[in-house]
């Protein structure tokens, strides 16, 4: 099959709030005074006017330069620019400002760390529980070695969330930095670490992957434990970005979600918008009642 080219044919299922409503221009002022990151707009997330409108958002730390070139990412890669100890308390600041009771962190890959920013996360889950200690907290975390990853897990977020992104066949030319086994792994030693954690990871799809290919990622995270599941169209956000394969319906999404419920996830959001921050606050919480009640 030949690649799609650009964004120009979407398909009539992609329907996009358009930012611009009173949420969505209070949130933006309110983080346009913070001297923080959103993914939502580094990574040109389609979804910005609904998330924003409902008072959500997903916090970029550790700076907005990324020692990785992942060929699917919108945000910029480079040299990042030292470390800004300060961050921790302006997000936890920011997080209260705006009263989330849910709030979802990542940040670049810092490759140029020896903890890859790992410190840095927990203290940003810390000083928002300080200020906010309702808050639930969801941290999206990239392939953190074992040190850092045991610093986040002592912080106590209520999701560990981490990326696969794509199946195991093509994942080295989309994630040429990462690998695909110790995603799993990473996965693995969170439950092994802290049973109770609530695990979570997401794969895009319209990157050549078949559907069998889907499904063995899928049963390969069910087999290190994985909780929660995102599945979502791959949107190209450049023409220096891997080209679209192709769109997969909302029909098929809804396969796939099948598929991920049978195969034991405890809560799977699958659909062309979807993203892995998408509406988080509700899956945790419909995961949270079957964790609860079995
Ligand atoms: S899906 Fe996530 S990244 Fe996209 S706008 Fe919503 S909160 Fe932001």
């Amino acid at each position: 099959m030949r690649p799609i080219d650009g964004q120009s044919r979407l398909p009539h299922w992609f329907k996009v709030r358009m930012p611009g409503g009173p949420g969505s221009i209070r949130l933006g002022n309110l983080l346009r005074n913070s001297e923080l990151h959103t993914v939502c707009e580094e990574a040109h997330c389609p979804n910005i006017g609904d998330c924003w409108e409902r008072g959500t958002a997903t916090f970029m730390i550790l700076g907005d330069i990324c020692t990785r070139a992942c060929r699917y990412c919108a945000v910029t890669s480079g040299k990042p620019l030292g470390l800004d100890l300060d961050e921790p308390q302006r997000l936890a600041r920011t997080v209260e400002r705006i009263g989330l009771r849910y709030c979802v962190i990542t940040s670049v890959n810092r490759d140029d760390l020896p903890d890859g920013g790992a410190f840095i996360f927990a203290q940003c889950i810390l000083k928002i529980r300080e200020r906010l200690p309702e808050c639930k907290i969801e941290v999206l975390i990239p392939d953190f070695q074992e040190h850092g990853l045991r610093l986040v897990l002592r912080a106590r977020p209520d999701v560990l969330n981490h990326n696969i992104e794509t199946v195991r066949r093509i994942f080295h030319g989309i994630r040429p930095k990462g690998d695909y086994d110790y995603s799993l792994k990473l996965l693995q030693r969170v439950k092994e670490m802290n049973p109770a954690m609530v695990t979570k990871s997401g794969i895009m799809v319209g990157l050549s992957e078949s559907w069998d290919e889907i499904l063995e990622t899928l049963a390969d995270l069910r087999a290190v434990g994985c909780d929660l599941l995102t599945i979502g169209q791959y949107l190209r956000p450049s023409q220096n970005h891997v080209a679209i394969h192709r769109f997969y319906t909302p029909q098929e999404f809804s396969e796939l979600r099948e598929e991920g419920l049978r195969l034991g996830f405890r809560h799977v959001a699958a659909g062309p918008l979807v993203r892995s921050s998408y509406h988080a606050d509700e899956q945790h919480s419909a995961a949270s009642q079957i964790l609860a009640y079995g």
